[in-house]
């Protein structure tokens, strides 16, 4: 048995999340049996606690929820808000940790290994400012590894707050039913139940060619599982709601197509130089555009794969401000934004420096960080597009 500092990995998973927030925006909501999902001919996606106790669960179709529970309040559900407050669930476990992996919406995992005191501790701040601040119920799960803390999550639901301390792995899972290990799902478990193999200790015990009957190559993975043995890691991702942006306000109005796309091009390389310094990557363009009249219009166009180069970029901004600029209003603002960022793990690695094939996006790489490098130690003018210095056709637009 290797010995190393057991790791310290929470597992969060938000309560009825959808129903959650809806009872966190409207308190009226929040003692009643309250579900998400579609009113006709739809599906529960998220029920309330009170709901559930009722026999309502999902997904279940929302007339035989209603026909079980008719004093159910049926939401029609609003995305945007449940991303929101995703959003501002994992910026809270930012404050704490840079090591979180989200897995969906609203479950994840964070790793706590780096920080001294007990991971109770860290876990109770997390959830103090969730409550606080938005007003849902979590559960976590604490421990060793993904697998225990996802487990101890989602045991003892809602709002759950269990440690499995380190050791104990497999006593924890011991007694556990079979369809809690990894990858069994009832199809699975059920064909586990037929060999007797009900309980995560039957598994521990079972003959390795038993098992590989029902899961195949799976079966010394599982084995591994049913002894508590869990090395996966916490992938921390980028942070989802990053992104780069700029805007500009025109001094006098500007009709010209030729003038705005020129303006565009140029925020672009003063933005592209703070992604490759970040190591970042982008794959989609955000425009958008304010009228005279304060009106606005946005379009966004994505590439087929991250760049971090301004030239892979330039091609779609003249076809995308062709198609969200109603052409009759002159325009007062305009703003570019970057997002869909992805790393760049080692960007000095990726360029060869004797690369000779010229256009390759390796020796663009490479052209555009020698002119990085230029402006940062000789100045933003030292080397510049010749379309800053020649003036642009001025070309009106359709007028
Ligand atoms: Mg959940």
């Amino acid at each position: 048995m290797h010995s190393k500092t057991p790791r310290k990995i929470v597992h969060l998973d938000a309560d009825a999340f959808f129903a959650s927030v809806e009872q966190a925006l409207n308190p009226e909501l929040r003692t009643k049996p309250i579900a998400v999902g579609g009113r006709q001919r739809g599906i529960i996606s998220s029920a309330s606690y009170t709901a559930r106790k009722r026999g309502v669960y999902t997904p279940m179709p929302t007339s035989q929820a209603l026909k079980i529970c008719p004093e159910l309040i049926v939401i029609p559900g609003d995305h945007h808000r449940y991303q929101q407050f995703s959003r501002y669930m994992f910026q809270i476990i930012r404050d704490f940790t840079p090591y979180i992996e989200q897995c969906s919406i609203d479950e994840g995992y964070f790793e706590l290994t780096a920080r001294r005191e007990p991971i109770q501790q860290t876990t109770q701040a997390v959830r103090s400012r969730i409550q606080s601040e938005l007003g849902i119920p979590v559960s976590f799960g604490m421990g060793t590894s993904k697998l225990v803390t996802q487990i101890a999550s989602k045991m003892y639901k809602p709002e759950s707050f269990h440690l499995v301390p380190p050791g104990s792995e497999a006593m924890f899972l011991y007694p556990l039913s079979n369809r809690w290990l990894p990858g069994i799902g009832e199809k699975t478990g059920l064909a586990l139940d037929r060999l007797g193999l009900f309980k995560v200790f039957h598994i521990l015990e079972a003959p390795l060619e038993l098992l590989q009957q029902v899961v195949g190559n799976y079966a010394a993975q599982l084995k591994q599982f049913a002894k508590g043995i869990d090395d996966r890691p916490v992938i921390s991702q980028l942070e989802p709601a990053k992104s780069y942006g700029k805007q500009h306000t025109f001094l006098t109005d500007i009709g010209s197509l030729d003038e705005v796309e020129l303006r565009l091009k140029q925020m672009l390389d003063r933005l592209m130089p703070k992604l490759r310094a970040d190591s970042r990557k982008t794959k989609t363009l955000t425009l958008k555009l304010r009228y005279s009249d304060m009106n606005e219009a946005q379009g966004s166009e994505s590439l087929p794969s991250p760049t971090c180069l301004e030239s892979d970029i330039y091609p779609l901004i003249r076809p995308l401000l062709e198609r969200i600029w109603e052409k009759k209003l002159r325009i007062r603002m305009i703003g570019i934004s970057l997002s869909n960022l992805y790393s760049i793990d080692s960007l000095t690695e990726e360029l060869p420096l004797f690369a000779n094939q010229s256009g390759s996006s390796q020796t663009r790489l490479r052209l555009a960080t020698t002119i990085d490098l230029l402006h940062k130690t000789l100045g933003a003018n030292s080397i510049r597009p010749a379309r800053d210095i020649l003036p642009p056709s001025r070309k009106m637009n359709g007028k």
